[in-house]
């Protein structure tokens, strides 16, 4: 349906907008996900069921279960063109977490915007393995997010860790205010701050556990992405120069002294990676404690400590 024919129909039955009579051709919340289901499939969206309710639900306002439990509801004419128009920009490319605000990340809803990375469900390992380290302690440890973008993995860490205290940097202001966001919708900006810095260049004072999700993709790797990531998310939370190694060395420089005495890093790295960050790491004065596996079986994070 386009937004055109959807206007025309439901304008016609009420010229008010407000609902639809009950005489016309009335405009349901199951026509509407049936309609953007079937432009998502036109456009090879790869789970447009799912997402036709998620943007349904996003453009009227409802939880995508009463989208689901209520199709027979009718819709009014301008939530109908919101609904079309968010679908439109869908069917062109741009991520469904963009468009929706949000993306979960370890079970924490995390306000996104075109300002930073979505998070990945792979960057959770780095949460996983952090408290692996930390979460059977007392202690109140003090968390570094290097690169914190939305602030997921700091924010989630937080959560998890009710005496921590943590400090994200990134060099995007506008990054900087989605973390802040972030952490007053989650209650959490009482325990953590986000300062605008190149790295771990500014930050003073020592660690117990530095986190870091840096850009790590090739040259060649950013050529081969989908546009529906090359196009829309920020190029510099992607991209780590020729090599894909630029970000490793800048916080190899300043990890050793962000580290207290038995403090540990934890830093994901990009497929077939991990040697060579490993190698470059050993340069800055750093050992491998642990390489640890994702769920597809790659290595995809280095556990870090003072040689
Ligand atoms: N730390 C954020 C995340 O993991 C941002 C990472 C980045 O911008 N490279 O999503």
């Amino acid at each position: 349906m386009t937004k055109a024919a959807v206007a025309q129909e439901t304008a016609e039955a009420d010229p008010a907008g407000r609902s639809v009579a009950p005489n016309a051709s009335v405009v349901t919340v199951g026509d509407l996900v049936r309609e953007v289901a079937a432009s998502l499939v036109a456009a090879g969206v790869a789970l447009p069921a799912l997402e036709a309710r998620l943007i349904v639900g996003h453009g009227l306002r409802l939880d995508p279960a009463r989208v689901f439990a209520y199709p027979e509801r009718p819709v009014a004419a301008a939530p109908v063109g919101a609904v079309c128009d968010l679908a439109a920009r869908r069917g062109h490319g741009e991520p469904l977490a963009y468009i929706l605000g949000e993306r979960e990340f370890w079970s924490l809803p995390i306000r996104v915007t075109p300002d930073v990375l979505i998070p990945r469900p792979e960057t959770e390992l780095i949460v996983e393995t952090a408290l692996a380290l930390h979460g059977a302690e007392d202690g109140s440890p003090r968390i570094l997010d290097i690169g914190s973008g939305s602030g997921c993995i700091l924010l989630a860490l937080l959560s998890e860790l009710p005496a921590a205290r943590g400090v994200g940097v990134d060099v995007s202001e506008a990054a900087l205010r989605v973390a802040r966001d972030n952490a007053h919708r989650l209650a959490l900006a009482p325990r953590c701050d986000f300062v605008c810095c190149d790295w771990g260049s500014a930050v003073a004072g020592t660690f117990d556990l530095v986190v870091a999700n840096p850009p790590y993709i090739d040259d060649a790797g950013f050529a081969s992405l989908t546009p529906e990531i090359r196009a829309f998310e920020p190029t510099t939370a992607l991209r780590g120069g020729p090599d894909g190694l630029d970000a490793f060395r800048a916080v190899g420089r300043d990890l050793r002294r962000l580290l207290g005495t038995g403090g540990c890093a934890v830093v994901e790295v990009g497929f077939g990676q991990a040697r060579r960050v490993e190698i470059l790491f050993a340069e800055a004065g750093l050992r491998t404690i642990r390489v640890s596996r994702d769920l597809a079986g790659h290595e995809r994070c280095l556990t870090l400590a003072a040689i």
